[in-house]
């Protein structure tokens, strides 16, 4: 079993606590690692660390940690299999998706290669007589990324990124779950010609989140998880004065009108809903068909679709469609919100409960579900389940349909499949959601663009990356000048001695 470790000053250390956590390989249900979990100390000393490093990386023109950037994109590049691996090993995931995983952080650090561009700052000419404004961006110091299980390339390059480009050193604190990819990336960052200590990485659970919400150097802090901990964040960052952008959990619909390509709509339901098992922030859970004629075609649709779903550890190839869940807990969690939605009355259409693979016994896989006829008032709707369950809430009209998505606490993403532009309109209009999907079920903005939920599915701020991540990432100083008439006018060009 393998020990792992914090990366710290640039270097692999151990643990002093002697607390850890084990490291599940999801497939075989068999612990494959140890984290070691930092103590406060440990966190304390990690910062002030990276705070004299910061210093330095702070003085970098803005070009030259451009360059760190290129490079970092480079051997990410280069290293993609070996990452997406480490994804998939540690959280479950195909490898196909554990390439995307990588890809898509990837593409955060692409657009951290024009960091300069968007570090450049303003300009008033002559705002008052002879007075000139300008303001620039600057750094933050040291920040902090929270991260969650179930991007571990993704979520942190999205974290890092950004916060390293303008400047800052950040001590990244990946989920204890998933720890590996973080580590491996901190070493490549460093390979790219990140400075030693810019980049530090502090595995734990709650006792050194709140040493880093605690800490009083650490000026800001992003988080990735489930809603209730993004609140409770956020909650305690901003009492002690920190910046902070908490993105939470979600529960994401797509309405199905009568004249949408139902063959496509099925398609995409199944990949958005069952895809990493369900296991997605941007996953579709809720599927809205309008009318009872497009919900009956649509479960007639979706049931060979979803029976004929393959489900395997990411070592049986690339035609498995998704792997285990990423816990035992996990699993009868979502077994038990199964149940609840047959006990609360919804249709039950397939049963992913009791699934079992030759071979793979004790792994954490579940089965796809497919639930009709529910209701907001049942479980199944209120919850997110995070797994591999799909449910049909029937609507009688578009208008119903967009005031359920409405109602719903949850705001992350959200989807309209339809072949009339006009009800596409309102609704991307209408609808209190911070991603809208048109014809498109998994609308994860392009890394130029930005990321962000509204309503419990984000706390704080400002969106993840794009030109948001730098503005949440520096802090603005504007300067009012003005220069007294000098050497211009009247100024004394004759040499002669001083009295
Ligand atoms: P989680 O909230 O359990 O954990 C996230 C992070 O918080 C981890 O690093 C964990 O160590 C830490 N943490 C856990 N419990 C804590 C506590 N009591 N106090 C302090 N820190 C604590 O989330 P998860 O299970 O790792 O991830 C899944 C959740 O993340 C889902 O709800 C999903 O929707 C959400 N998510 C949201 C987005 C988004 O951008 N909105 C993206 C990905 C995942």
């Amino acid at each position: 079993m393998e020990e792992l470790w914090h990366y710290i000053d640039g270097a692999r250390v151990k643990g002093t606590s002697g607390r850890f956590s084990d490291v599940m390989n999801p497939a075989t249900g068999e612990v494959q690692g140890r984290v070691p979990l930092a103590t406060v100390e440990e966190l304390n000393a990690a910062v002030a660390s990276a705070a004299e490093a910061q210093k330095g990386w702070a003085a970098t023109n803005p070009q030259r940690r451009a360059r760190v950037m290129m490079k970092f994109g480079a051997l990410i590049n280069e290293h993609m299999d070996e990452l997406a691996e480490l994804v998939s090993r540690e959280h479950g995931k195909t490898l196909p998706d554990g390439r995307g995983d990588v890809q898509r952080g990837l593409e955060v650090v692409e657009v951290c290669m024009g960091a300069p561009h968007m570090l450049k700052g303003e300009y008033t000419d002559d705002g008052g007589p002879g007075i000139d404004l300008y303001s620039m961006r600057q750094p933050l110091g040291v920040v902090a990324g929270i991260t969650p299980f179930n991007f571990p390339a993704m979520i942190p390059l999205w974290k890092m990124a950004p916060a390293l480009a303008c400047g800052n050193a950040m001590i990244l604190k990946p989920s204890e779950r998933c720890p590996s990819t973080s580590l491996r990336l901190a070493e490549l960052a460093e390979e790219a010609g990140l400075p030693k200590g810019v980049l530090q990485v502090v595995n734990g659970d709650k006792e050194v989140v709140d040493a880093i919400l605690d800490n009083e150097t650490v000026q800001a802090v992003g988080f990735v998880g489930s809603t209730p901990i993004a609140q409770y964040i956020y909650g305690r960052a901003a009492t002690n004065g920190k910046r902070a952008q908490c993105f939470g959990g979600a529960k994401n619909h797509m309405i199905i009108m009568p004249d949408a390509d139902l063959d496509k709509a099925a398609d995409a339901l199944v990949g958005a809903g069952y895809g990493a098992a369900g296991e997605r922030c941007m996953a579709i859970s809720v599927a809205v068909p309008v009318g009872e004629e497009t919900a009956d075609r649509l479960v007639e649709k979706l049931k060979p679709r979803v029976e004929k779903l393959k489900v395997g550890p990411y070592t049986a190839g690339e035609d498995v469609d998704y792997g285990p869940v990423i816990t035992a807990a996990a699993k009868q969690r979502i077994e038990g919100l199964i149940a609840s939605g047959v006990d609360q009355g919804a249709e039950l259409v397939i049963d992913g409960r009791g699934f079992e693979l030759q071979g793979y016994e004790n792994g954490f896989f579940v089965g796809p579900s497919l639930f009709d006829r529910a209701s907001p008032d049942m479980d199944i709707y209120k919850e997110e389940i995070f797994g591999p369950v799909l449910t049909q809430v029937r609507a009688g009209s578009y208008e119903e349909a967009l005031e359920l998505v409405v109602d719903n606490p949850y705001g992350n993403g959200t989807a309209i499949y339809t072949a009339d532009g006009d009800t596409a309109r309102d609704f991307a209009h209408n609808v209190n959601v911070g991603m809208v999907g048109i014809n498109f079920p998994i609308p994860v903005p392009l890394s130029y663009h930005t990321f962000g939920g509204w309503k419990k599915s984000a706390f704080g701020d400002l969106n993840q990356y794009g030109p948001d991540a730098f503005r949440f990432y520096t802090k603005t100083k504007t300067v009012t000048a003005r220069w007294f008439s000098g050497i211009k006018e009247g100024g004394e060009f004759n040499f002669k001695a001083m009295d």
